[in-house]
């Protein structure tokens, strides 16, 4: 019984958030304009769409931004597209920023209460006295000396600029998080929002849980990394005299071979080894959609994990598994050649005049339309088709029927320069080996680059204190020529499609001119590690 209960569990993501009622469950995604959407981020932005609308309540998308250092407006515009290409809609869109004079206002109560004081502590002292439960000097320092010094610093001034407010919890605490956490603190830089108004700016772990509560967020969903932070989140609620709000914690997503950080990500766009935050070998919203994961793909791979709190190193083949099931009923085929070592296959008694025919670009999905294809006498063949084929055999062509192999001919090295045979259509289809792809020859073959793409990094787990730049992969994009049908013709940016025996792609860039190959990225479908 146990067993059947976690299968449910995990298996249909049918969890109850403690405590939540019918229409009165608000939740929140909070990112930081810091950066673009990742994978990990959109886990957290549907978990807490779907606990929303689980509800019948509302969800809150606000913007964390406390650190001018790192934020910027580029960067909110992008998160709103992420957000819009996930699907995941809030209810509303609010800024921490927003709170600014009211954060200011219970930071001076929390000082004249005597729940916090003003500390200049250098950082590095303050770490280590964290670490040995040392009292730092200033916490016993009277509230007029401290609201001395919080002028300082509201003002900005050099005195002001060597101080920090901490909150004064629990120096004693077996948890860390509790030993008198820093409320606010001096940043001369210029917020992206509120301009140089402010000298000083709340910390993530003072002005989140008074946001959270404020904004009427019911429930609070955060990544398992914080879970030794919900005892002090509930402290700092308490000492604050707000309203109570619970934590839901989930785990955290990683991948194998990636990096789900936005510092680090960053380092690749701003050192030039991907194209943007949109580069198909990353794993931001906007990067895996150009690769060709589809949202309902990265939907149903973050709920069927369900509410399982494992911090587990998720495989990309789960994701892409999950991807092709959903793309292979309805994206349309198309057929393409290799172009290094294509060779001729000569139907003795194929089709003096080129003729056409127009057949479905997918044989069980009406919705894929329709393509015109040309059959001719001669047809290319990839190489390693003709290389596995024997004379006398008799094979089949794809959408066409069988033909028998009467000569295969090949160099002095083994490679196969030409092919000739018959066609022998009234043969079955179902007592060949060998089912081909071919082109025919013809002027209106379309150039292909074929791209294959590999992760960033070559080290399988990275650990919180690798350097990921000693590990990156030299090589993480490779191109292939190709032939395509005629009909790849219209193919439009972001298009999947399968090509005959070869696999996903996804169109990269269309046809503009017909000297310029189309370029098509190939989508892993699971059954490789993404090549
Ligand atoms: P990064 O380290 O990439 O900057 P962050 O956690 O600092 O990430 P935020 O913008 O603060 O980025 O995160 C917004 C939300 O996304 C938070 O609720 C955070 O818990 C969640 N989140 C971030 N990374 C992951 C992840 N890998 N898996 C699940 N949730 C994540
Ligand atoms: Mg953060
Ligand atoms: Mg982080």
């Amino acid at each position: 019984l146990a067993a059947d209960k976690k299968e449910k569990v995990e298996g249909s993501f049918d969890v109850d958030l403690p405590g939540a009622e019918i229409g009165k469950v608000c939740t929140r995604f909070p990112p930081e304009p810091s950066g673009y959407l990742h994978i990990g981020h959109a886990k957290a932005a549907l978990l807490n769409q779907y606990f929303a609308q689980k509800y019948q309540g509302r969800l809150i998308i606000r913007f964390d931004d406390t650190n001018p250092s790192k934020e910027k407006d580029e960067y909110i515009e992008s998160i709103l597209l992420d957000l819009e290409t996930l699907g995941v809609k809030g209810d509303a869109i609010t800024y921490t920023s927003d709170y600014f004079p009211q954060l200011m206002e219970m930071a001076e109560k929390l000082i004249q209460e005597d729940k916090a004081y003003v500390d200049d502590t250098d950082r590095e002292q303050m770490q280590k006295e964290r670490g040995d439960r040392i009292e730092s000097k200033c916490r016993n320092q009277s509230v007029a000396e401290n609201m001395a010094l919080w002028k300082e610093m509201v003002d900005g001034t050099e005195r002001g600029k060597q101080c920090c407010v901490r909150g004064k919890l629990d120096m004693s605490s077996d948890n860390a998080t509790l030993r008198d956490p820093v409320y606010y603190r001096c940043n001369p830089a210029p917020h992206h929002r509120v301009g140089t108004k402010y000298k000083v700016y709340p910390t993530y772990d003072f002005a989140c849980p008074y946001v959270d509560s404020i904004e009427g967020v019911t429930h609070a969903l955060r990544s398992s990394e914080y879970h030794d932070r919900n005892e002090q989140y509930y402290r700092v609620l308490k000492d604050m005299q707000v309203r109570p709000v619970h934590i839901w914690d989930f785990s955290r997503l990683n991948f194998v071979y990636t990096l789900l950080s936005k510092r680090k990500l960053q380092w690749f766009v701003d050192t030039g080894r991907v194209e943007g935050w949109d580069d198909p070998r990353f794993p931001t919203v906007q990067g895996i959609k150009r690769r060709g994961l589809t949202v309902e793909a990265l939907k149903q791979f973050i709920l069927s994990q369900g509410a399982s709190k494992n911090l587990n190193l998720m495989e990309w083949d789960k994701l892409w598994t999950i991807n092709k099931k959903l793309i292979d009923p309805i994206c349309p085929r198309h057929t393409a050649v290799f172009t290094d070592g294509k060779v001729i296959l000569n139907l003795s008694n194929g089709p003096d005049e080129p003729f056409v025919r127009v057949i479905a670009r997918h044989k069980k999905f009406d919705g894929a339309g329709k393509k015109a294809t040309t059959f001719t006498k001669r047809v290319w063949l990839d190489q390693v088709d003709g290389a596995a084929v024997s004379e006398g055999e008799e094979v089949t062509l794809m959408d066409w029927g069988n033909a028998i192999i009467h000569k295969v001919e090949k160099d002095e090295n083994g490679v196969v320069v030409g092919l000739s045979g018959a066609l022998h259509l009234e043969g079955s289809v179902k007592s060949t080996k060998l089912k081909l792809t071919w082109l025919p020859e013809t002027d209106e073959l379309l150039p292909l680059t074929l791209v294959d793409l590999d992760y960033l990094i070559t080290k399988k787990k990275l650990e919180e204190d690798d350097d990921f730049v000693s590990v990156l992969n030299p090589n993480t994009r490779s191109e292939t020529l190709a032939l395509g049908d005629s009909n790849l013709r219209n193919v439009k940016r972001g298009e999947i499609l399968q090509l005959e025996r070869k696999g996903y792609y996804i169109c990269e860039t269309p046809l503009i001119r017909s000297t310029r190959p189309i370029v098509l990225i190939s989508i892993p479908d699971g059954r490789q590690r993404p090549p």
